[in-house]
């Protein structure tokens, strides 16, 4: 059948019709993992080579003495064949034992999952809340430090940005409540979903340890995961009961050949992907690229306050300086979550995300990574569709809001 180019619409095809529309390139726009650059994908791509000397080694070695300058630490950072989970128990069994008390700092689900994981390992866990949709508050953190006199709690855990409520943790604000308390506990960060995304100083901000993971900020597929030690967790590692031979940091440093920094054959497809996204970052500048994530949220966060209407949506988060740049979570109100995601999905090819351990309906933006204003302003553009689709009560089109943020940004 051909198509009569000359009539004036295309005969049996009305723009009104229910069909879907998604057959271009689909978008996962979830809070991880986030988009993957064609180039680390092309770079993943190759045979194995030999894993015990030449080309692969080199690459590796280079990795392992460049990974640093991400979080900006001079100390030890390790790779390990993992995913965020992984990381959170290579953190706690390099320094801690049976017994121990950690304090978890919550302000969402992520930082619960870390405590969770450290309870199955036979540490003791006190978790200080956050009040609902809200940071962690450094004096609450102070006060709650000064009390432990006997300096019984060993290490306090907390997310930069935690992905299920995005909120964002001020972390050098939550050290200097730490000092002002004189406590002595490691100070543990999860920067899974910040890393690469929002500004972060492990050494300038007195972090001893720090957990990544590969797939979000970071641009390579789930399957790496980091963490870095400062000196204070290194000396900690040395009495830590719960050291196991996968995890263990020693051997990671000490084992007699290469193939001990993975302690295993080394994750040669995501070395040669994780290089490539090094690389990228390098090009583009952490600072300029914490700058562009900056804008992205402005642009989201402008679509957002402009939909948000009584019944409808809001944000998750409600103080505005605890509002994440590489995720944001948004309360629906009236509106069915399941179903807008469902319309997204299936006829739109955009997937966003779960909302997850919020009260009521909720759906998460993710706004990390290997970004630009097309899928930003596409993904909000088709949220802003399916919401109308729906009926959903809203205050008014957020584009040209969003648009705004993203001029703003341009050289005209
Ligand atoms: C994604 C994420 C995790 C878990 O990572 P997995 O790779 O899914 O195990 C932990 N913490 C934060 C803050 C995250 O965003």
């Amino acid at each position: 059948m051909s198509l009569n180019l000359h009539m004036s619409a295309n005969p049996g095809v009305s723009p009104d019709r229910r069909v879907s529309l998604g057959h271009g390139r689909p978008l996962v726009a979830i809070p991880g993992p986030s988009v993957i650059p064609d180039r680390v994908l092309n770079a993943m791509h190759r045979a194995m080579p030999n894993i015990y000397e030449g080309a692969l080694v080199e690459l590796s070695t280079g990795i392992l003495n460049e990974i640093s300058t991400i979080p900006r630490t001079s100390g030890h950072g390790f790779i390990a064949i993992t995913n965020g989970h992984g990381a959170w128990d290579m953190a706690l069994s390099n320094t801690l034992s049976r017994g121990d008390k950690v304090l978890v700092l919550e302000s969402g689900r992520f930082a619960i999952g870390w405590g969770e994981a450290a309870t199955v390992s036979g540490v003791e866990v006190e978790v200080l809340h956050a009040p609902p949709r809200r940071a962690v508050d450094p004096a609450a953190v102070e006060e709650r430090l000064r009390a432990d006199k006997a300096h019984t709690i060993k290490a306090i855990l907390v997310v930069q940005i935690d992905t299920a409520s995005s909120v964002f943790n001020d972390i050098a604000a939550i050290r200097r409540a730490i000092d002002a308390a004189g406590h002595p506990a490691l100070y543990m960060v999860d920067c899974i979903a910040s890393l690469g995304c929002v500004p972060y100083e492990m050494d300038a901000w007195g972090v001893d340890v720090t957990v990544g993971g590969s797939q979000k900020g970071l641009m390579v597929p789930p399957g790496l995961g980091f963490t870095w030690a400062g000196d204070k967790a290194m000396e900690a590692h040395k009495s830590a009961g719960l050291r196991s031979s996968y995890w263990d940091w020693t051997k990671r440093i000490t084992g007699e050949s290469h193939y001990w920094r993975y302690h295993g054959t080394p994750p040669i497809s995501h070395l040669y992907g994780l290089r490539e996204a090094l690389d990228m970052i390098a090009e583009e500048g952490m600072e300029n690229i914490w700058a562009r994530h900056a804008v992205f949220a402005s642009a989201v966060r402008a679509a957002i306050e402009t939909w948000a209407a009584p019944n409808g949506l809001e944000f998750n988060v409600t103080d505005p300086a605890a509002r994440a740049d590489s995720v944001t979570t948004l309360l629906t109100g009236s509106i069915d979550p399941a179903r807008l995601r469902q319309i997204c999905d299936q006829q739109a090819g955009l997937t966003v995300g779960l909302g997850i351990g919020n009260e009521g309906g909720s759906f998460r933006i993710g706004h990390m990574g290997h970004l630009s204003p097309p899928m930003i302003l596409g993904t909000l553009g088709t949220i802003e569709a399916a919401l109308t689709a729906m009926g959903a009560p809203m205050g008014g089109s957020g584009i040209a809001a969003a648009s705004a943020r993203i001029a703003a940004a341009m050289q005209g």
